[in-house]
């Protein structure tokens, strides 16, 4: 780099798996910096060993306490000092949010060095809609919290994406069917890397062929946004019958007006009908 650089933090992005996709301009602050701030000195160690740094590193999360928040802050207002995380992008479901708010608020400059993050990266690969969408962190672990998550975003009329670990994903696509039904799914892991995968479908389709190919590593889920109101009888009935095997009908008649647009009144005669 050419003149030092000037104090204040400077969030840098990482790559997501190939090493390849780290910025040259990010190396650069990340070897000009006083100092960088991450959530495990080893896995950024390892970073920078392979960008061939030797940086003095300070581990910082969000859940750090005051002290540690207040030790970064004194020293970026005086040098500049970098925040990674382990991958990817900082502050998107990882920490970096609550520093560089109070960063703001004293007046210390705030630079982001733009990089690969893996909400990005599976929306432009799930070949869903690309023009609205809407990034919601990790799903919830306990299975009526997920379900209320979801039921929560069902109307919003964007693909929404989020992230998801190999153990979960059988129940989180069950949940999706459940409550977002006829909705594709996009399932897309080990982004960047050399296993690569990104697989859009029903989510009943997913369910099968991860039952017998059981997925591993990391993944984004991204689903479609809720479709046109439907005007074929024999899809609100399907989605009806569905939504009636786990709920009373008033609810599976709310549910199913969320996701396609029709009347829930109608709705709430045909599943009474169908019950
Ligand atoms: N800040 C990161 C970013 O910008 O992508 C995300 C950090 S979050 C703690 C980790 C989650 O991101 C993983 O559980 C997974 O859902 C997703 N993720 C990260 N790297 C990924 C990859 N290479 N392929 C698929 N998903 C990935």
């Amino acid at each position: 780099m050419d003149a030092p650089l000037a104090p204040g933090l400077y969030i840098v992005a990482t790559p997501i798996g190939n090493l390849g996709d780290m910025s040259r301009r990010g190396a650069e602050v990340l070897r000009g910096v006083a100092a960088v701030a991450c959530e495990d000195t080893r896995i950024t160690g390892k970073l920078l060993g392979h960008l061939g740094i030797k940086q003095r590193m300070i581990r910082y999360d969000d859940h750090a306490g005051d002290a540690a928040r207040e030790g970064l802050l004194a020293l970026a207002a005086q040098q500049p000092v970098a925040l990674v995380s382990d991958a990817g992008t900082p502050l998107i479901s990882d920490p970096g949010f609550k520093l560089v708010r109070e960063a703001k608020a004293r007046g210390i400059a705030v630079t982001s060095l733009p990089g690969a993050s893996a909400a990005v990266v599976a929306l432009t690969l799930s070949g869903l809609p690309s023009d609205r969408f809407l990034f919601a962190g990790f799903l919830p672990n306990k299975a009526k919290a997920r379900a209320d998550t979801l039921g929560a975003l069902a109307a919003i009329p964007a693909t929404l994406v989020f992230y998801e670990t190999a153990p979960r994903l059988e129940a989180a696509l069950t949940a999706i069917a459940q409550i977002l039904p006829g909705r594709e799914v996009a399932v897309a892991r080990e982004l960047t890397k050399k296993f690569e995968e990104c697989r859009t479908g029903a989510p009943d389709a997913l369910i099968a062929h991860y039952a017998t190919h059981p997925p591993k590593g990391e993944i984004v889920l991204v689903i479609a946004p809720p479709g046109e109101p439907t005007t074929d009888p024999g899809d609100a009935d399907a989605l009806l019958r569905a939504a009636l095997a786990t709920r009373k009908p008033s609810q599976a008649a709310a549910e199913v007006a969320r996701t396609t647009g029709l009347d829930r009144k109608a709705l709430y005669a045909r599943a009474l009908e169908l019950k």
